[in-house]
């Protein structure tokens, strides 16, 4: 699906194709590497042609493949009793505002390392407390929280020659109750703030997390309990010291409103449904 002519590329190789070279890039969809200049990459190494199956569920959780598109992961049914991480996904998918083409070519590691602030599947995989299994070209892996993983804009954990392999869902994503918000310029928009609540019916306690609104994921773990102000308080903070975003999508003083007070309508969603105990 290219829009740009990459014309600085040579090659196009499988993933697992020899040594890394600079200027290679790996390859999944091409929905975000195609749609601008790259002068820089020499060689496409693509992921798509490993063959890996799209996903896997066992006892432990739900693997997605990091080449598990976004149309494969909307079509998914999670298992029995998955129910609120199921409806979260199909949000996320949503919230990935694409046209039939990209939806259907774009995939969840892809989305995940191309960084861009509004990347839901990142929001996906931090709200679910999701672990990103990295492989390098010698055989090695790694595993590295979601929330670690974008660690600024365009930018990620991976190393020359490192590649995400693998998005994990944990059993207890499964099990836990998620409420979900976002906050756009417009109604088709890119998002400018996406926040999800997560109650963990195993403890008393919920989590916050932020994406699209700061220039990395912010994940917050919060007791039983916590008043409104507290609340507005500790998510004022955290997205104060990863940065709140500033481009065309909107402006930090309107994004750190919006996540304010969506981070407050949460609370009270998952405050009256269940275990978080809040006082407001
Ligand atoms: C119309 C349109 C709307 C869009 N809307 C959004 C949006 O709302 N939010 C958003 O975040 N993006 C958006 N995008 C950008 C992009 O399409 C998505 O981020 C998409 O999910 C990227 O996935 P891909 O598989 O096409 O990645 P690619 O374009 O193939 O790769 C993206 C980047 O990640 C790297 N990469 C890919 N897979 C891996 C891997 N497994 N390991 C290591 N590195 C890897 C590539 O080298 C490249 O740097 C949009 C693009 C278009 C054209």
């Amino acid at each position: 699906m290219p829009s740009v002519d990459l014309h600085t590329v040579s090659d196009v190789i499988a993933a697992d194709d020899g040594d890394w070279r600079p200027g290679d890039r790996w390859l999944a969809g091409g929905s975000y590497l195609y749609s601008q200049p790259q002068p820089d990459v020499r060689r496409l190494r693509d992921l798509t042609l490993l063959g890996w199956p799209s996903l896997r569920v066992d006892d432990d959780g739900v693997e997605i493949a990091a080449t598990c598109t976004i149309a494969e992961l909307a079509r998914f049914t999670p298992p029995a009793g998955w129910t609120g991480v199921g409806e979260l996904i199909r949000r996320c998918c949503d919230a990935l505002l694409a046209s039939h083409k990209v939806w259907n070519v774009a995939t969840v590691g892809g989305n995940i390392c191309a960084a861009l602030p509004a990347g839901p599947m990142t929001s996906l995989a931090v709200a679910t407390g999701a672990w990103c299994a990295v492989d390098d070209l010698a055989g090695g892996r790694r595993a590295v929280p979601a929330v670690d993983f974008v660690r600024d804009v365009e930018s990620t954990v991976l190393s020359d020659g490192e590649y995400l392999r693998s998005v994990r869902l944990p059993a207890e994503a499964g099990r836990a109750r998620y409420a979900m918000r976002r906050a756009s310029l417009f109604t088709h928009g890119r998002s400018a703030a996406l926040v999800v609540g997560r109650a963990d019916p195993d403890t008393d306690g919920w989590s916050l997390s932020v994406t699209a609104a700061t220039r990395r994921p912010v994940l917050l773990r919060l007791a039983a309990g916590l008043t409104e102000a507290r609340l507005r308080e500790q998510v004022d903070d955290a997205c104060a010291a990863a940065g709140w975003m500033d481009d065309v999508h909107g402006l930090p003083a309107w994004r750190r409103h919006r996540t304010l007070r969506l981070a407050t309508e949460i609370r009270a969603e998952l405050t009256a449904a269940g275990p978080t105990g809040g006082r407001r």
